[in-house]
């Protein structure tokens, strides 16, 4: 396997997806159809170590889609903290029910749990040894508490959280890519699991 760079020409076909979330940046599925591209487009000069670029891009790309669950797990717990706070039913802030403290307290644990995770990978990436165990860590739990803190925070905005009044229902929408994008959440638990029994 290689990697070879096709510039958009004749049989480069592609068409844009709309989505859920995530509207920020388009995405498009690509076809090619009979493409020619020259050999000196192929990346790195060598033939056969496209599976080892790839697999590298994706130990960093992981590590990126945790740093990005941590922020909208954080901007999640903040939005909440700041509603519950200004918020009053039955006569003093929804913070001082109970049964929101509870909610903020999972959030913010989650977060801090993910924000260190996401830390230790990026610190494991930087000492130049493989880290997809830390990689794949960080990415299931960061982007797991993205969609819990998000849910979670729709729930204590109440219906203003169902609508785009507040930022609360965007949060809602990008959180579920962060479980599918760079290898499903899924996939993770089977990369954890492997590095866990492998012999090496
Ligand atoms: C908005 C968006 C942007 C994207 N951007 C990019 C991009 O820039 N570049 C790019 O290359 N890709 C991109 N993708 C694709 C994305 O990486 C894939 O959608 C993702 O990796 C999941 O692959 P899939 O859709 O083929 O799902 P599938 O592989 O079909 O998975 C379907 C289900 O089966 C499960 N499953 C699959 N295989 C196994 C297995 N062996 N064991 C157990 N369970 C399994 C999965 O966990 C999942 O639950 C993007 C996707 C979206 C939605």
């Amino acid at each position: 396997m290689s990697l070879i760079l096709v510039e958009k020409k004749d049989g480069f076909v592609s068409r844009k997806l709309k989505k859920l979330g995530y509207r920020g940046i388009d995405t498009g599925e690509v076809q090619l159809e009979n493409v020619k591209v020259p050999t000196s487009n192929l990346i790195g000069e060598i033939e056969g170590k496209g599976l080892k670029q790839i697999l590298a891009g994706l130990e960093l790309g992981r590590i990126n889609v945790a740093a990005r669950g941590v922020g909208v797990a954080r901007a999640s717990l903040e939005d909440s903290i700041e509603y519950a706070k200004i918020r009053k039913t039955f006569g003093k802030p929804i913070s001082e029910h109970q049964a929101i403290q509870i909610k903020l307290a999972e959030m913010a644990t989650k977060l801090e749990a993910s924000r260190l995770l996401t830390e230790q990978a990026a610190k494991a990436y930087d000492s130049g040894n493989r880290s997809d165990l830390q990689a794949g860590m960080a990415k299931l739990f960061a982007t797991e508490t993205a969609l819990f803190n998000s849910t979670e925070a729709m729930r204590i905005h109440g219906g203003f959280g169902y609508s785009p009044e507040y930022n609360i229902e965007r949060y809602y929408r990008d959180a579920p890519l962060l479980a599918i994008g760079e290898g499903t959440n899924e996939l993770q638990k089977l990369i954890i699991a492997k590095q866990l029994v492998s012999e090496d």
